[in-house]
């Protein structure tokens, strides 16, 4: 059975003392559970230090992004590269860097197939913009997004990726607005489906697919409890330890239930 996964995106939020500080307290707080993933991504340059104070049996860490080449004359990159041994996953795609900083469909496919090379996971997000959702595009966005991004793929890496359903209107720094579970549901099911048919029905049920979009502890259980919702990914709510905590606890007591 595909484990849960609750995944903090601090974005550019939180310089080191800040970020052991909520480390610590995440420690206080959230305690392991063995079909719970807990995830951090915090800022490029908090990761080694926390990397160190980290309770790995606990929490796995995450980059926010890298460089798709491995290494060279690309003044200011991080590649995927030196991040193996790092961390575990990186998400790749947010649609942050897809608006602020003009990551291209290829430029993301390049960044999945970097992390896979690196040994690292995937979490490539997804997701239409308000415009894109009012003009009836939100099914061939996630198809252009999703099928560009792992066309390099075997079905081996692709059933060990995690997708993140993110729609754009829906992420605080967007406005934030809440997506209806039932609505979520649908746009769930349509990316598993799209890895189906192009992959199998085998790589399919395997693959992880969360969804993220001013998730809280009032609103995860909604989500969480869907069909094929794999878990969230939390912007920020997870800047709040009480918040982030109470969130894994949902999906602690959503686990004992199943
Ligand atoms: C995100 O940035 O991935 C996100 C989901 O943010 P928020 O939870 O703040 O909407």
């Amino acid at each position: 059975m595909r484990k849960t996964l609750i995944a903090a995106n601090w974005k550019m939020h939180l310089a080191t003392h800040e970020a052991s500080v909520l480390v610590h307290r995440l420690h206080q707080h959230i305690n392991g559970h063995r079909d719970v993933e807990i995830i951090l991504a915090p800022s490029m340059l908090t990761l080694q230090p926390i990397s160190v104070e980290l309770d790995r049996r606990r929490f796995r860490l995450a980059a926010q992004n890298a460089y798709h080449k491995d290494e060279g004359g690309y003044t200011g990159e991080v590649s995927f590269s030196m991040l193996h041994g790092l961390v575990h996953y990186v998400i790749i795609g947010h649609s942050e860097r897809r608006i602020y900083f003009n990551e291209s469909l290829e430029d993301v496919r390049d960044k999945v197939a970097a992390a896979v090379r690196n040994g690292i996971v995937p979490m490539l997000c997804t997701g239409e913009t308000k415009q894109e959702r009012d003009a009836g595009e939100t099914r061939q966005v996630l198809h252009d997004q999703v099928t560009t991004a792992i066309s390099g793929l075997t079905a081996q890496e692709v059933s060990e990726m995690v997708i993140a359903y993110e729609p754009v209107w829906a992420i605080s720094t967007f406005g934030g607005e809440l997506a209806k579970p039932t609505d979520v549901a649908r746009e769930l099911a349509f990316i598993r489906h799209q890895i189906s048919e192009l992959y199998g029905e085998a790589t399919a049920i395997q693959v992880r697919i969360l969804y993220g979009g001013s998730v809280n502890e009032h609103t995860a259980a909604g989500y969480l409890a869907l069909e094929d919702c794999d878990g969230a990914l939390v912007g920020s709510a997870s800047l709040n330890y009480r918040s982030f905590a109470a969130i894994a606890d949902v999906a602690f007591k959503l686990r004992h239930q199943a």
